[in-house]
């Protein structure tokens, strides 16, 4: 029998699977395994179908879409289960998971290839539509014209950071709020969050979005004198952290008098943030050239506003609609060859 499979969908968060299935007898093959809702046969449909039916061996409703006189897609819920058992049943009805993905890819050039496989790390709409235009530009970039190139590597950190997230390090004293402020940055508990000066002994993280650009937040053990080996090993791995953060958040308690910690000033990428201001309607603003902002983790207060001060500071801007930005490392060699 010619028929081949592939999981089309990357391994991750997503509501449908689709399964690829192809090949001369790939409509004879689904033909055992699906039956349409009408009660029709799959066999006598006519093609371009889009068919609604059941998945005969678990019972699932589904589509089986066709793309092509041989081409279908099985398109399941997009549990893992769902689509073992999609794919199980097809290699016992005696299709082959085909080997070759690159096979199942549109039609396109070398770069446009790479952008699709890229697309499959995207985490949120906005990142996609970023890379699905990137697709459509990268048909036709004239990487002969010197302007076009600098213009796109000027742009390649934006490229990089679309299919990897941002990385936002939090850091300040113990009990300042860091973990509480993650909670509410992500709108939902996940840090430990303890009245106890050093609990949180090592970096915890949490991947979200703010304003649709992916961020990582990392919470640090915090910068200061450590007594004990764990903190210290937390604290030596914090100022690690920071140093490769693209934004660091330094908090300080509205309520209490603290210092700012030389890691934090001298990043290229920082707002002080002022927490729990709840408690303190006055607080002491410090004099320093980064962006300051009063918050309450508790009671929201300043949360929307900090989103969007994140949101700037990680991209003053987006590329013009009709240029080319290098999405991949490789992509951005290619540029750089050209330069
Ligand atoms: P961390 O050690 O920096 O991670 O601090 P936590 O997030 O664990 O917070 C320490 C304590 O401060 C907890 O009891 C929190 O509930 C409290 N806290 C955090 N943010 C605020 C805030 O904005 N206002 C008030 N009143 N309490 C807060």
């Amino acid at each position: 029998m010619n028929v081949q499979y592939l999981e089309l969908t990357p391994r991750g968060r997503g509501a449908i699977s689709v399964v690829g299935v192809r090949g001369d007898d790939a409509r004879k093959c689904l033909d055992r395994l699906f039956s349409p809702a009408s009660s029709k046969s799959f066999l006598s449909l006519s093609d371009d179908s889009i068919v609604y039916g059941t998945w005969n061996s678990t019972g699932e409703d589904l589509l089986v879409v066709q793309t092509a006189a041989d081409s279908f897609e099985v398109q399941c819920h997009g549990s893992l289960a769902a689509v073992a058992s999609v794919k199980a049943d097809l290699q016992s009805g005696g299709a082959a998971e085909s080997a070759d993905s690159s096979a199942w890819l549109p039609a396109g050039n070398e770069y446009q290839a790479e952008i699709v496989v890229a697309m499959q790390a995207c985490t949120t709409q906005r990142t996609a539509s970023h890379l699905l235009r990137q697709y459509h530009l990268w048909a036709t970039a004239n990487l002969q014209d010197r302007a076009v190139v600098e213009q796109a590597l000027s742009f390649a950190t934006f490229g990089e950071k679309l299919t990897s997230p941002w990385r936002i390090v939090l850091c300040g004293r113990p009990n300042v709020g860091k973990s509480s402020l993650i909670n509410a940055l992500s709108g939902f508990q996940r840090a430990i969050v303890h009245d106890t000066a050093g609990t949180t002994r090592d970096l915890v993280s949490q991947q979200t979005a703010i304003d649709g650009w992916p961020v990582e937040l990392i919470d640090s053990a915090g910068i200061r004198d450590a007594e004990n080996q764990i903190e210290k090993a937390g604290v030596a791995k914090a100022v690690e952290i920071i140093k490769q953060a693209d934004l660091v958040l330094h908090l300080v308690d509205a309520a209490a008098d603290c210092p700012f910690e030389p890691e934090v000033s001298q990043h290229r990428a920082g707002i002080i943030v002022i927490n729990k201001v709840d408690l303190c309607q006055s607080p002491k603003v410090p004099n320093v050239s980064c962006p300051v902002i009063e918050v309450s983790a508790k009671t929201g207060r300043g949360i929307e506003e900090l989103f969007d001060l994140i949101s700037k500071v990680l991209v003053p801007a987006e590329p013009k609609p009709d240029q080319i930005v290098p999405v991949t490392k490789n992509l951005q060699r290619i540029l750089d060859l050209a330069r």
